[in-house]
């Protein structure tokens, strides 16, 4: 163990007997550079961004505020993770014309900032829109360019996953992947890094995905799968076995059972848990308190931390890890493992990688030397 650990470890202990500090810990993950991999990048649009497209095409005539509007869309008002794609989607249909497309891409840099993120990994769920007859390229362009320029003038850096999405069945997730793939032939340079299986876990099982995820695995494409946040632990297996996933989204189900437990820390499969999103969408526990993902976490699993879905949620990654540390019994030595697996789980080339693992390592080891 290095220094950096020995030293988060010793202040864990004396936490363990003084309590913790909130207040001390909000300002320390504030300060730390991070990297987040499980976030929907349609949700870091943010509500003022909504109200000015409902100004533009009079959805909800009568909401005049933000405030009013979030009443009306029912943020954080869900009963479970159905009405909470149901929301997502209503969220996108604000999005009526190309035109307005590239606000997504805009509102990716602001949250970075706000979060002091440096490496941010999003997926993007194109089925809706293609649906309503966007043009899968131009959207992409768009979106690369605004990921470049993120990259040119704040050396940030950031990567995206095309959710083929369960919501729409088979054929569709087989078709968002072919427009993926004829985009990236026809481009030297993209932060489309590959694919993401999201949308309702009881609705697909993942057997009916493997045909999508052998070709975009065979094509070199990332690939990467929700399971496990609605679903029982069997689905988290049927995920590995027949999508063969590089990370699994969520996966906090697999606390149910023991043996899919010690199998993944074997493997060292990086789950990307998403705390508040879990809570919200109500099927394994309802209050951070009884979140497993401390259980996962003394198990040895691979627990990254993220935040999902930021405006239905009314989340922002600095916050959750503020709610990490203060309701949950994982310390500060977890909380910067979680930082480190955060980062060590990206899709980032490895020389990047350790670039930025050595900066953070760097800042918190300063950070450290101020915990009297
Ligand atoms: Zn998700």
């Amino acid at each position: 163990m290095n220094d950096m650990m020995l030293l988060a470890r010793e202040i864990t202990k004396r936490e363990k007997e003084t309590g913790k500090n909130p207040e001390r810990f909000g300002g320390f993950i504030s300060r730390i550079s991070k990297a987040e991999i499980h976030i929907h990048v349609e949700s870091l649009m943010t509500a003022a961004d909504l109200l000015k497209l409902n100004g533009k095409y009079g959805l909800y005539p009568d909401c005049k505020t933000e405030k009013a509007l979030k009443e009306a869309l029912g943020i954080k008002k869900i009963a479970d993770l159905s009405e909470m794609i149901e929301q997502f989607l209503t969220i996108q249909s604000f999005i009526k014309e190309e035109d307005d497309f590239s606000l997504i891409g805009d509102s990716i840099l602001p949250y970075m900032k706000r979060n002091n993120i440096f490496y941010l990994e999003g997926h993007l769920a194109v089925s809706s829109f293609v649906k309503r007859g966007f043009d899968f390229r131009r959207m992409m362009t768009s979106l690369d360019a605004s990921l470049e320029e993120i990259a040119r003038t704040e050396g940030r850096e950031t990567g995206i996953l095309i959710d083929v999405s369960r919501t729409f069945g088979p054929e569709n997730a087989m078709n968002n992947l072919n427009l993926l793939l004829d985009y990236l032939s026809s481009v030297k340079k993209s932060r489309i890094l590959g694919i993401g299986l999201g949308g309702a876990e009881k609705s697909g099982e993942p057997v009916l995905y493997r045909e999508v995820f052998e070709k975009a695995r065979k094509a070199g494409l990332r690939h990467v799968a929700h399971a496990g946040e609605e679903s029982p632990y069997t689905q988290i297996y049927d995920t590995l076995e027949y999508l063969k996933p590089e990370r699994i989204g969520h996966g906090i189900s697999a606390f149910q059972n023991e043996t899919l437990m010690d199998e993944l820390a074997a493997s060292g499969m990086p789950l990307e848990i998403c705390p508040t999103s879990n809570l919200l969408t109500k099927t394994f526990a309802t209050r951070m308190e009884d979140h497993p993902i401390a259980a996962l976490m003394s198990r040895g699993i691979m627990v990254t931390l993220n935040t999902d879905d930021p405006l239905l949620f009314e989340v922002e990654l600095n916050r959750e890890y503020a709610q990490v540390y203060s309701h949950t019994e994982l310390g500060l030595d977890d909380m910067i493992t979680l930082l480190l697996n955060t980062v060590k789980a990206t899709f980032m080339e490895e020389e990047a990688k350790d670039r930025l693992l050595a900066r953070i390592t760097g800042e918190i080891t300063e950070e450290l030397a101020n915990f009297k």
